[in-house]
């Protein structure tokens, strides 16, 4: 019988026959009892544990520890799921059923509607799936056997899926009588997937699409272990009271009208944060060589024709008219970045050039798929485009990995995973250019020790990519930060530099964002720290509550003192008792409360209340602002 070598991830190989299943190498590997392995990647593809190997492969196990293995696994859960619904409700129909960020979902359409008192009878009926240990079986089919299968089962939903994918196979994975149009992979069998929880069912257009029919999606999360169930719904809980919606109505932060879908309004406490972010950006920015820049929103559509948008990013952007002449709104800062490059002739001696642009972009999103500030059509993006030569261009990207680092934990940041991500099917450039690019993005990730995962064909158009994902409060992930390298935009818009020979040459660009959208990030930090802002970015700092009516004078002079150095200060001089304002302080979440009362007006100070720490005294009035301006200017987080 002939071999086959595997190659562990880490470095081991071992040789066995030829057409063995991972299954059959899980259980060789881990003789006795092994650890609960969902799937494998095998030369970095995720598989099923019944795949058989036939060649020389790399091999890596996924469990549910691995975010690719629990993604495999609630995606999974959610085929279960649909499975039990279709038992009580054999009319459904079947939408989609992926693994999301943080658990999954499986949309239905159907005429009655759900609601979460369905959900034991649902959760009994999944307890019994997973007790008899269904099999998931992969079966790949052409398409007319695919289209005639699910026709029988009256799947008009899974027909349309079918018709739109290209290939001349598909692929479907059946348990027990149930049977689902999917990519895979999926863990072994039912019984793999013990603690289910369904957690909540909501409208949801089919395809996001607000022109079709809208569909009822059931949230549901499912883990190994009681206790990661347990622990992933206690963090559900804090994060519902965390919801940056609601906080911003209760902080009076921001707003949105149906008269601009997507499109934030920002209240005044709102700017104060907005404001104190780019300032503070923008001088971290002056400090690393940064150039400030300001380019237009409209610009006209042969320029994004040039830059490649209009073949590839079109249906993301919006259009309009001036003069009889096509514009469009930008979704990219890029443009105008290049433009700014063109507008006078450059040397290596200019090399390199940073110009950044917090840029104001329009992106279209599908309605259904909107989210507080999370998911707008409008933002700000924190850009700016770094033209450099190619030698210059490893040790930019390790400048800009060193940047990234310092702003995120100015914000209390200490956890992020990076991900490269390389060409995608859709793209301008070489092969030659994109292998320079994705090489100088590993090679500086590698100098700098950093560990990064790789997503296969998901960069830029025009270039690959890393990208940050900081880790919250809550132990989520999300995506801000990234760094692009582009040899394609220089080549479009003929961008030179004389060089040293005196020749012309041809500059790589590097496209980087590092809050990625402002919005977004302001959204992040207000879960991040549940509304109670650092000092520094608090929209007021300071509040002073007169004990009686007799001490508003005293009060009003400590404001004006206060007021005066910069410090955003207010004073509650309402009729009140002062253990109401203190509580009523505290839901606001401002970080510091001065009582003054005939003790403080008499010794000049302020007796101070710090959030969460509660009293700490009385303070003489200098010393209290010479304490919140050291604060503030060293950005402490707490
Ligand atoms: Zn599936
Ligand atoms: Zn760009």
């Amino acid at each position: 019988m002939n071999k086959v070598t595997v190659t562990f991830n880490d470095g081991k190989q071992k040789s066995f026959d030829q057409g063995v299943t991972l299954l059959e190498i899980v259980k060789e590997t881990y003789p006795g009892t092994y650890p609960q392995i969902l799937a494998a990647v095998v030369d970095n593809q995720a598989m099923d544990l019944s795949t058989t190997i036939e060649r020389d492969v790399t091999l890596r196990f996924l469990t549910s520890n691995d975010p690719e293995g629990l993604q495999i696994f609630w995606h999974s859960a959610s085929h279960i799921m649909a499975q039990a619904v279709k038992v009580f409700y054999p009319e459904a129909l079947l939408g989609i059923g992926p693994a999301i960020s943080n658990g999954f979902y499986y949309d239905f359409s159907l005429e009655e509607s759900l609601n979460e008192n369905d959900f034991s009878k649902i959760e009994a009926k999944i307890k019994e799936i997973v007790n008899e240990n269904q099999p998931f079986v992969r079966r790949v089919l052409s398409k007319d056997k695919a289209l005639a299968l699910f026709k029988e089962r009256k799947e008009r939903f899974k027909l349309e899926l079918i018709q739109d994918i290209p290939d001349e196979e598909v692929s479907v994975y059946e348990n027990g009588n149930f049977v689902d149009l999917c990519r895979g992979p999926h863990v072994p069998s039912t019984g793999y997937i013990k603690h289910f929880k369904l957690l909540s069912v909501a409208g949801a257009y089919w395809r996001g699409d607000e022109r079709n029919p809208v569909m009822q999606r059931i949230y549901g999360v499912a883990f190994p272990e009681e206790k990661a169930l347990e622990e992933h719904l206690r963090r559900l809980e804090e994060a519902k009271k965390r919801d940056h919606r609601r906080l911003a109505r209760e902080l009076d932060l921001f707003s949105f009208h149906p008269e601009g879908p997507g499109f934030p309004f920002w209240h005044p406490n709102g700017m104060v944060i907005y404001n104190a972010i780019t300032e503070y950006v923008g001088a971290v920015l002056a400090k690393h060589g940064y150039q400030e820049i300001k380019t237009p929103i409209i610009l006209n559509v042969e320029l994004w024709h040039r830059s490649g948008h209009w073949d590839n990013y079109k249906e993301n952007m919006y259009f309009t008219t001036i003069d009889n002449d096509s514009y469009a709104i930008k979704p990219m800062n890029c443009p105008g970045g290049l433009l700014v490059y063109k507008s006078r002739p450059h040397s290596y001696r200019d090399l390199p050039l940073k110009l950044s642009e917090m840029g104001l972009v329009h992106r279209h999103e599908k309605s259904g798929v909107l989210h507080g500030l999370f998911r707008v059509r409008q933002f700000t993006q924190d850009d700016a485009h770094v033209f450099c030569t190619t030698e210059q261009m490893e040790d930019e990207i390790i400048k800009l990995i060193n940047l990234i680092n310092e702003i995120y934990h100015t914000f209390g940041y200490e956890h992020f995973q990076i991900e490269l991500s390389t060409r995608p099917a859709k793209s301008i450039g070489t092969d030659e250019m994109w292998e320079k690019a994705e090489e100088a993005l590993i090679h500086a990730l590698e100098r700098k020790g950093v560990s990064y995962q790789t997503n296969p064909r998901e960069g830029a158009f025009y270039g690959p990519k890393i990208d940050y994902h900081i880790q919250d409060s809550l132990g989520r992930m999300w995506q801000c930060g990234t760094i692009q390298v582009d040899f394609s935009m220089p080549e479009r818009f003929n961008l030179e530099y004389i060089g040293s020979d005196g020749e012309k040459h041809r500059p790589v660009m590097i496209h980087r964002a590092i809050l990625g959208s402002v919005e977004r990030f302001i959204g992040i930090l207000i879960e991040h720290v549940g509304g109670a802002f650092p000092l520094w970015l608090a929209p007021t700092q300071c509040i002073i509550l007169p004990i009686s009516e007799k001490h508003h004078k005293y009060a009003e002079e400590v404001f004006k003192i206060i007021a005066e150095e910069g410090i955003r200060v207010v004073v509650d001089d309402r009729s009140e008792k002062v253990g109401y304002k203190i509580r009523e302080a505290e839901a606001k979440k401002i970080p510091y409360m001065c009582i003054v009362g005939d003790k403080e007006k008499n010794n000049q100070t302020v007796s101070v209340r710090k959030r969460k720490e509660g009293d700490i005294g009385e303070i003489y009035l200098k010393k209290f602002i010479e304490k919140i301006q050291d604060e503030i200017k060293r950005r402490v987080i707490y």
